[in-house]
């Protein structure tokens, strides 16, 4: 007798759901999406349990014929696809013809469906695999799924479950990421006999973002679009001030199924690389349209990964698109309280209010903490490794300000300038027109305070720049021009100075030697483990370039083996621009302000250092005018 065995349909189809249901959610998920297919406008999902007691779908779509309720529950029995050929252009969200079956094998599952063209409806019930004989029974037009008990009869899947909170936590993501494919669809998710989510449709995309994500990101989205032939992209990315520790929040849907992918993710990345801080982690929602034959969706189980024909092409339109728009888009960061309705939420707005209060307390003493940006600068000790006793260079004659320049705007250095009497709003444009009659060719000026902090002003309002940062964003962006162009100056060191290493790090830095040149580094092998300094980079002035080399070793050997060249080539650069740039405490001359602030418009990116701090604040005037009731 042979020992090989055909597995029983109820077992191939568990078997399947171990694939496919892995929780609550991926029911969930499963259901949504066969609402959405059969064309349903509202969709109702009611949970027990977070699920694992009862999920229940109910939808307004095209329904099903009593015939046809047996074949929904049969596994390879779909509507959606005929041939194989099919397969390679699915315009539905489901195809397999396998999530109703393996969902009916694990657990107890009641389908209730009418269609349109049909005086009543049919209901059937599957429990343990077994069908029952369809029966009619009373229903609106559309279908109502039921599902009890889920993995009752397979009690190793049962003990994986988490808490009912945890599991309605995934049941809602599940809920949000369909919810946010079809803003035209009506869903509402109750939990325990109570509503906890309502979203109507809506015409306009935002709209329906904000009701998943908040007011808060919403109003901080920036749209992106494109069209690279048949390949259209489009939606929304947030400003750098807001980011996350994960990136749960970057949502990408394709011909309106949500996908994960991570050459996607890593472009989203890149895209932002030097506007956030080292873990944070962009938040987009983006659709990507193509036709469906230039994707396979059949490549994952629960089909949330996709393999692209061409996906060279999506990452550089991607990374394209986003490049261009932040290229004219004001990234600067706002200081700005969340909107809040103060007759319905005072305590809210009195927490906002607080929270400026201590934050503007927290930067007028130049404290340390208090908002995030500062608690992620850099400590004392990194920016005092440099020697103690340099004197700074002036910016203005490094680098000088091109006399055209000039921000009508700006405030006089000093504040013994100000009109007598006048209209609010011109007095920073008085007050620099009479410093600048006294100075000769105006420049654009600001107040230096803490030897840390200029503040100036803009058509937007008041500006707070951090000078180590900004002239860190200005003397990166010149070095890596520099470095593209293949023209990094370098400054030959008359006599060698000898840099004794140990023999990892001198046999590292020796490897490293061509990538070194380029970014203006020279050495020389000089017997044992002692290094040859030949030359370095001008740019960086008077830094100690023993110091410079040190560094560079040090970065060689943190992660340096896993560092792509280019990234190498980053971290070098940013790290020469940090050690070169003037720092906090460092007092500065009226006209090494006046040349970082006129140099602020000559890059892009000025508004973050390289590393993804912000370079400047703006008080908004309208936050002003907020903070001092005058509106
Ligand atoms: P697939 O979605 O891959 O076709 P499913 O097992 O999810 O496979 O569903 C099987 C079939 O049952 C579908 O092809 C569809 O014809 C029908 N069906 C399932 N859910 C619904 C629904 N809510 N409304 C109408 N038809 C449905
Ligand atoms: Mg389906």
């Amino acid at each position: 007798m042979s020992a090989i065995r055909r597995l029983p349909p109820q077992v191939v189809n568990q078997i399947a759901a171990g694939e496919v249901i892995e929780r609550p959610a991926s029911v969930v998920k499963e259901l949504l999406e066969n609402a959405v297919d059969a064309g349903a406008l509202r969709i109702d999902v009611t949970l027990e349990q977070g699920g694992s007691e009862r999920i229940r779908v109910v939808d307004d779509g095209c329904g099903m014929s009593p015939e046809d309720l047996p074949l929904a529950v049969a596994s390879h029995a779909t509507s959606k696809l005929r041939s194989a050929d099919d397969l390679f252009r699915v315009a539905t969200m489901g195809f397999r013809g396998e999530a109703l079956a393996s969902i009916a094998s694990v657990s107890q599952l009641t389908i209730r469906s009418r269609r349109a063209d049909s005086a009543s409806g049919a209901e059937l019930e599957v429990i343990g695999g077994q069908i029952t004989q369809p029966q009619p029974a009373g229903c609106p037009v559309g279908t109502s799924i039921d599902v009890r008990r889920l993995f009752y009869n397979t009690p190793v899947r049962k003990k994986f479950l988490r808490t009912p909170q945890t599991e309605l936590g995934h049941a809602t993501e599940a809920l949000h990421r369909v919810a946010l494919a079809w803003p035209e669809v009506h869903f509402t998710l109750t939990h325990g006999g109570r509503q906890t989510l309502d979203l109507p449709p809506v015409a306009d995309w935002r709209q329906r973002i904000e009701a998943v994500v908040g007011r808060e990101l919403a109003d901080a989205l920036i749209w992106v679009e494109s069209r690279d032939g048949d390949l259209r992209l489009a939606g929304f990315v947030a400003h750098p001030d807001h980011s996350r520790s994960h990136n749960k929040l970057q949502y990408l849907f394709l011909n309106g199924r949500h996908v994960r992918d991570r050459a996607l993710q890593h472009a989203l990345g890149e895209a932002y690389r030097g506007l956030l801080l080292h873990g944070r982690y962009p938040i987009s929602f983006l659709r990507l349209e193509m036709p469906p034959e230039l994707v396979d969706v059949n490549v994952h189980p629960s089909k949330l990964e996709v393999r692209f024909q061409d996906s060279g092409r999506v990452y550089s339109q991607l990374l394209g698109t986003l490049r261009t728009t932040f290229l004219s888009s004001d990234l600067t960061s706002r200081i700005h309280a969340p909107e809040v309705d103060e007759t319905e939420n005072r305590g809210h707005d009195r927490a906002a209010a607080e929270q400026m209060q201590r934050e503007l307390v927290a930067w007028a003493r130049g404290a340390q903490g208090g908002s995030e940006a500062a608690a992620e600068r850099p400590t004392a000790a990194d920016e005092q490794d440099s020697p103690p006793t340099l004197t700074l260079q002036p910016l203005a004659r490094r680098w000088p300000p091109a006399e055209d320049r000039v921000d009508p705007n700006a405030v006089a250095s000093g504040f013994g300038a100000l009109p007598a009497r006048g209209d609010d709003s011109t007095a920073a444009t008085v007050a620099t027109r009479e410093a600048a009659s006294e100075a000769g060719p105006s420049r654009p000026t600001a107040l230096q305070i803490h030897n840390k902090y200029l503040v100036t002003a803009s058509a937007d309002g008041v500006v707070v720049i951090d000078q180590h940062a900004l002239h860190e964003r200005i003397l990166y962006e010149q070095l890596k021009r520099r470095f593209d162009a293949g023209s990094v100056e370098v400054q030959r060191l008359l006599a060698p100075v000898p840099v004794p290493l140990a023999p990892s790090e001198a046999a590292a830095v020796l490897e490293a030697r061509q990538t070194l040149a380029r970014v203006g580094l020279l050495v020389e092998p000089f017997g044992q483990d002692t290094i040859a300094l030949t030359g370095y980079p001008a740019a960086l002035g008077r830094v100690a370039p023993e110091e410079v080399l040190r560094q560079a070793i040090a970065q060689l050997a943190g992660g340096g083996g896993q560092l792509s060249q280019r990234e190498l080539v980053d971290e070098l650069l940013h790290m020469m621009a940090c050690k070169a740039a003037v720092k906090a405490g460092d007092p500065l001359a009226p006209e090494e302000v006046a040349a970082l602030l006129a140099q602020r418009t000559d890059y892009a990116d000025t508004h973050h250092c390289p590393h993804g701090r912000p370079t400047a604040l703006i008080f908004t005037e309208k936050e002003l005018d907020r903070r001092f009731r005058r509106i």
